[in-house]
């Protein structure tokens, strides 16, 4: 169910239901994370506060390899975008390494910096598939902050409310 909220969250084509990264949707999935808890289900947050991805690695630690032998550095995106191939394992030289990464995002985090946004060590800047798919770039940002803030605020509530079932999230 969680999860399904966050495809709502990133369906453009959904926008009616909730407009992407916004506090509308951090409502929605607290809402739905209440009713988890209330059913002793078990909810694991990273579905929120998600790690650096594997394209934000400079050296990834994980790849996809299609089965043409197509390497891509974010497991979302499956064609030739040069933006997150990885060559060819076939090819004498895959380039496996994201060695122009770390500038990607230095350039996209301008807003960030200024912000001194304390979720940069997660969001880097934002999902680049869906900036690639959504704003047409990955050298910009897609900033969740309003949301992840709202969905903090909401944890604290949910905390005071249902202090046991709180006690079975996973972060
Ligand atoms: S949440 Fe927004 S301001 Fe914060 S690091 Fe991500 S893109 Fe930058």
């Amino acid at each position: 169910m969680l999860e399904a909220v966050k495809e709502i969250d990133y369906n453009e084509a959904r926008s009616y239901y909730f407009p992407a990264a916004s506090q509308e949707s951090g409502d929605a999935y607290v809402a739905c994370l209440d009713i988890a808890l209330r059913f002793g289900w078990k909810v694991v947050l990273t579905h929120v506060f998600q790690p650096p991805c594997m394209y934000t690695q400079t050296k990834p630690s994980s790849i996809v390899i299609r089965p043409d032998g197509g390497v891509s550095r974010c497991i979302s995106v499956y064609n030739d975008d040069p933006d997150f191939s990885g060559g060819n394992i076939a090819a004498s030289d895959p380039m496996f390494e994201n060695t122009d990464i770390g500038k990607t995002i230095e350039g996209n985090a301008e807003k960030c910096k200024v912000g001194k946004c304390p979720f940069f060590p997660v969001c880097m800047t934002g999902c680049p598939s869906y900036k690639k798919i959504h704003l047409k770039t990955v050298h910009t940002a897609f900033c969740r902050r309003g949301h992840l803030e709202k969905i903090i605020q909401d944890l604290g509530r949910l905390q005071n409310k249902q202090p046991k079932a709180f006690e079975q999230l996973e972060f």
